[in-house]
């Protein structure tokens, strides 16, 4: 074998599986289809779940997050003109979220990566994956990496999944009738803390990425067209769903530097592990946006491959490799239901006035009831690995 780990995907997932591997001695080559300006400079995700930083704390990877990141105890979620706090760390036991951009922590586990001298190939996009035989044919097709485990982290639109036999996997899946019109922009926050805005007009999210930048997101149609929104009009949108009924909020506005459109759309892939070949992070599964989840689903499932791999190459212990895909689905579905129960919370649905009414009887029972206010904060700043 050319390798123990061949790894695909330089994201998140392949990055701090790589990095895990790394501290325990475990041989791995990472392979990444695009450029490493590309993926350092590719904005998503910023809220990091309470074991999602931990995670690279213990590990030595997150001294910049501790410098940058902002820590965040509660949420406002914002609907019929007012807004209700809840109190993410008193309700969940002083657990907190932090605000820090996913291409920063990819930027830090590249940095970690290379200081270590281990081998991370950019522009090397894997071609075809053999998940009995463990060996993966990259570039143009023509170079070869022969493998113990290929862990497949390259995404939802990546190879690795698709090279497992159709009928050894099933997959469950649920696209939603609406996108995320997502910006970056340079004003300062409006707020201490996010806001989740439910509306007639559709849902809005004001968030933030340092004191400086803000990144807001507005419900918009599936199929929209982003020339359809100048910039204008996205901040009067974000104005209009967000205002507060005496008046008394106002965004701040800024240069638009960033903006795109995002699908909403639920999906699991499994099992997660098929022959020498394991699935992780978006290549397994797609949570839509609303619960702040995708990022850290992939860190919780690389946290126990890489226990499970440690053991296998350590001792030739195999029980944590049978039993990963279980592990991890229990927390995916978990995360699932959450991210499904927000987004139907927060949105404009179909439009019908019995739906409009059976939401907003839960969004006042979440404010107005600890139990219901439990919940959301539990699953907010994320479950312990061992509680799911
Ligand atoms: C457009 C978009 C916006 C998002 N916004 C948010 C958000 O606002 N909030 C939130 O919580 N989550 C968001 N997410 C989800 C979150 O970013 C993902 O869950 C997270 O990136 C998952 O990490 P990953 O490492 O599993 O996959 P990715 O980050 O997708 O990494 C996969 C890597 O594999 C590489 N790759 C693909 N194919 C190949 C191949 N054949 N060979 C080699 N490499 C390959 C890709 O270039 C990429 O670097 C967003 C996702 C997307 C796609």
């Amino acid at each position: 074998m050319d390798t123990q780990v061949g790894i695909v995907g330089a994201g998140p997932a392949g990055l701090l599986l790589a990095h895990l591997l790394g501290r325990e001695g475990i041989d791995c080559v990472v392979l990444e289809a695009r450029s490493r300006e590309y993926v350092e400079h590719r904005v998503r995700a910023g809220v990091l779940e309470q074991g999602t930083v931990d995670v690279l704390t213990e590990t030595g990877v997150a001294d910049r997050l501790h410098r940058e990141g902002m820590v965040h105890r509660g949420i406002q979620l914002r609907f019929g003109g007012e807004g209700h706090r809840i109190a993410l760390s008193d309700l969940a036991g002083g657990r907190a979220i932090t605000v820090y951009g996913q291409q920063e922590v990819v930027k830090d586990l590249i940095a970690a990566r290379l200081d270590a001298g281990g081998p991370l190939e950019f522009e090397a996009g894997a071609t075809e994956i053999d998940p009995d035989g463990g060996v993966i044919r990259y570039g143009d097709g023509s170079d070869e990496l022969r493998c113990t485990i290929v862990a497949g982290c390259d995404g939802f639109h990546g190879v690795a999944r698709a090279a497992v036999p159709a009928d050894a996997l099933t997959v469950y899946e649920r696209e939603y009738p609406f996108a995320w019109l997502g910006i970056l922009a340079r004003a300062a926050p409006s707020s201490e803390e996010l806001i989740y805005t439910h509306h007639e007009r559709g849902f809005a999210l004001h968030s933030m990425r340092s004191p400086e930048v803000t990144r807001n997101y507005l419900q918009v149609a599936p199929g929209e067209d982003i020339e359809a929104w100048p910039d204008e009009r996205i901040w009067e949108e974000l104005q209009t769903r967000m205002a507060l009924a005496d008046g008394s909020f106002a965004l701040n506005e800024g240069e638009v530097f960033e903006k795109g459109i995002a699908p909403m759309r639920s999906f699991v892939a499994e099992p997660m592990r098929h022959g020498r070949l394991v699935l992780a992070g978006d290549a397994a599964h797609i949570v839509p946006a609303t619960g702040a989840k995708g990022l850290n689903l992939a860190v919780a499932d690389v946290r126990v491959l890489a226990r499970a791999l440690a053991a296998c190459f350590a001792h030739g212990d195999e029980s944590g490799l049978g039993t990963y895909s279980e592990r991890c689905l229990r927390r995916v579905w978990r995360v699932q239901h959450f991210s499904w129960w927000m987004t139907a919370m927060m949105h404009r649905l179909t439009g019908d006035p019995f739906e409009a009414r059976l939401q907003q009887s839960q969004l006042d029972y979440v404010v107005r009831s600890r139990a219901a206010a439990t919940t959301l904060a539990e699953n907010y700043v994320g479950l312990e690995l061992e509680d799911v």
